[in-house]
């Protein structure tokens, strides 16, 4: 259904119709464990994947699967995948979403090469917890150079991986060319979209193989509701890749199915599914599943409206004797704002962060002034947030590992919200006076 629809039709209707039998329009919420086999045969079938069908909440459930549908219908990804599965998976959160995915592709002996511009969280994911496993990632320092990228490629190699625009640097990965070398090497190209949202950018289309989404953020988008998305854009071929015998091998844990054999394109979201959420699992509860759905139908409204407040933010602090520097790419002034028109020609986002003169104790000061603005750790809500990175999310991180990852000491990032703009720049002018007193 829908797929030749826009976007704002998509993100209103796009996998829910009704309910076939109580003619409910908005989509309910299915708090319940499991369903109502007819009989063991039944039961026998639904196991088999014979017959489609739910079972079990950490596996599927109705309101589960609206939102999944709805979401891989914004991010471009098919309306579904063999055997009739959604080419969607929500999951419990973001950091959910990336695990599941990482442990989908990788195994002990595997090695990722990935963007040193991450979340914060991402890195330390990637840089302690998955080496744990025998996961060895590489970090690649500057992003836009693809020989780089190239050269930390190995046998081994099963992920490169970025997020589209980087949290907080807001540099805007090169999702072409990391993608068209992926596709020469055989090896999927995996995106975190969370801070551009399918709205502002589809990776899907531009060389990305796999999405993963913190639908905390802009997806729910009133900071109420935990939970992540991992698309599949059906678009990379496992069988000539050579490197996942995963997928090209029978699994012993699933009937000896052979994904790749028996599945073709998209295999990987129901190997994702059916082995790993039904052993690691993290599902998405129902009730927030409703709520992410509820958040996206105004997605595009609220982004359009994030990314105005953003521009105009990112231009009043440009203008400040007290700021050292922006980053944000819808600013002349950013290395990435030719691409960001490329990629992002809705706009770069809402999530601009700048180095104020005086360092940790001016950041500081600086956050602790706002009223307006909630000093908290999220991003992505209605309202407008504010933090100090190097003493909060990125804290754990050594001084040189805060500046591989973008965050300087006097960093301080915002999530500009969708508050009348005068409000929001005479909290910051606020900011500013406190920070000049201390
Ligand atoms: C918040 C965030 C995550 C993690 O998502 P959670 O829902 O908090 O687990 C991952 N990537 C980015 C870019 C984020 O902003």
């Amino acid at each position: 259904m829908g797929n030749e629809w826009g976007f704002e039709t998509k993100q209103i209707h796009a996998g829910w119709e009704g309910d076939p039998e109580t003619g409910a329009r908005v989509v309910p919420i299915y708090q319940t464990t499991a369903f109502n086999f007819r009989d063991s045969a039944h039961g026998a079938a639904l196991f088999a994947l014979e017959e489609l069908g739910n079972i079990y909440t950490r596996i599927m459930n109705p309101t589960q699967q609206a939102f999944e549908l709805r979401i891989a219908a914004l991010e471009g990804a098919p309306e579904s995948v063999p055997p009739g599965l959604p080419a969607a998976l929500a999951v419990g959160s973001g950091q959910q979403a990336e695990t599941v995915t990482m442990l989908t592709l990788c195994e002990a002996g595997d090695h990722v090469v990935a963007s040193s511009s991450l979340y914060g969280g991402t890195y330390n994911l990637f840089h302690y917890t998955l080496p744990k496993l025998g996961i060895s990632v590489d970090f690649v320092e500057d992003i836009d150079n693809i020989d780089e990228w190239e050269s930390k490629i190995t046998d081994n190699t099963k992920v490169l991986y970025g997020e589209t625009i980087g949290n907080p640097a807001n540099d805007v990965f090169p999702l072409r060319e990391v993608g068209a070398l992926g596709k020469a090497k055989g090896i999927p190209l995996v995106i975190d979209n969370t801070v551009a949202s399918p709205y502002l950018c589809n990776p899907l289309n531009e060389g990305a193989n796999i999405v993963v989404q913190s639908a905390t953020k802009f997806i729910g988008g009133h900071g109420n509701s935990m939970g992540g998305v991992i698309i599949d854009g059906a678009n990379f071929d496992f069988g000539a890749s050579g490197r996942f015998p995963n997928f090209t091998n029978p699994d012993p844990s699933y009937h000896g199915l052979n994904y790749w054999e028996m599945l073709g394109a998209g295999c990987f979201i129901v190997k994702a599914r059916l082995q790993f959420l039904r052993d690691l699992g993290g599902a998405v509860s129902p009730f927030n599943a409703f709520l992410f759905i509820q958040g996206v139908e105004t997605l595009s409204l609220r982004m359009d409206r994030h990314v105005a407040n953003a521009q105009a933010v990112a231009e009043f602090l440009e203008g400040r004797e007290e700021v050292e520097s922006v980053q944000y790419a819808g600013l002349a002034s950013s290395p990435w704002h030719d691409r960001a028109k490329e990629l992002l020609p809705r706009g770069p986002g809402s999530v601009p962060a700048f180095v104020m003169k005086g360092g940790a104790a001016a950041g500081q000061a600086f956050a602790d002034a706002l009223t307006l603005h909630s000093n908290l750790a999220n991003i992505g809500d209605v309202r407008s947030l504010v933090i100090h990175p190097a003493s909060t999310t990125h804290a754990q991180l050594t001084p040189e590992e805060q500046a591989t990852t973008g965050v300087h000491p006097g960093l301080v990032r915002l999530s500009v919200g969708i508050e009348s703009i005068e409000d929001i720049i005479a909290d910051l002018e606020q900011g500013f006076r406190a920070a000049k007193e201390a």
